[in-house]
């Protein structure tokens, strides 16, 4: 099974490829992830993306694209992948339409007020990489595995409004794209995690019955 997890910023992708991926043993590929740890490495890539994601802009569709083919090559992802931040633009979903076939593209929906009050309210863990909501905690910890959690830079407000108008204008787009290849299943991500997970189970449940 291979799958893309579509939606704006702090919709929850996330949080959901973690279930998803764990339940259907599928490779977890997040670009944003990858980006985040060529930054932490300080290799040429992450000093050149570093500016940009910091700004809520979007780093170059070559890089990204090359970033992915070199991924979904790899023996984890023989198995089917989650592909969770990418496509971002219609010019990377072209060439990833040329290099595989993808089964269904979840869109997660949610109102842009949500987004940017969770965005406030989200950390991330530098260890193991889950993300958590926190409120008025200043020094929250992971509740898998204890590291003290830390904010994105890109989750200040006015980052994530920029990284929104960015998802509106390039990457909502592709909603209308997957739609016309008869792929796009709609997701309401307005509801708790749980609700979220299971309208996402028991739609990939009766693909693969
Ligand atoms: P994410 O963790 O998915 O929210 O990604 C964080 C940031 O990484 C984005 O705001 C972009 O700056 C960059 N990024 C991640 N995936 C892509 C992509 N597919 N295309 C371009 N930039 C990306």
């Amino acid at each position: 099974m291979k799958l893309i997890l579509l939606g704006p910023p702090a919709a929850g992708k996330g949080t959901q490829a973690e279930g998803i991926a764990e339940r259907y043993s599928l490779a977890h590929i997040s670009t944003g992830d990858m980006l985040r740890a060529e930054i932490a490495l300080k290799t040429t890539l992450g000093l050149q993306a570093k500016a940009l994601i910091d700004d809520g802009n979007l780093v170059p569709d070559e890089i990204i694209n090359e970033m992915v083919k070199e991924r979904i090559r790899q023996e984890d992802c023989k198995g089917g992948f989650l592909l969770d931040g990418y496509p971002r633009t219609l010019a990377q979903a072209e060439t990833l339409s040329q290099i595989t076939n993808i089964d269904a593209v979840l869109d997660i929906d949610v109102e842009p007020e949500v987004l940017v009050t969770r965005a406030a309210k989200r950390r991330v863990c530098p260890e193991c990489k889950h993300t958590q909501l926190v409120d008025g905690v200043t020094d929250a910890v992971c509740a898998k595995c204890g590291a003290k959690l830390i904010q994105r830079p890109d989750d200040n407000p006015e980052a994530m409004r920029h990284r929104l108008a960015i998802y509106y204008e390039r990457t909502f787009p592709l909603i209308r794209y997957y739609k016309a290849k008869g792929i796009l299943k709609a997701i309401d991500g307005s509801g708790t995690i749980e609700k979220v997970s299971s309208e996402i189970f028991e739609f990939i449940d009766g693909k693969l019955s």
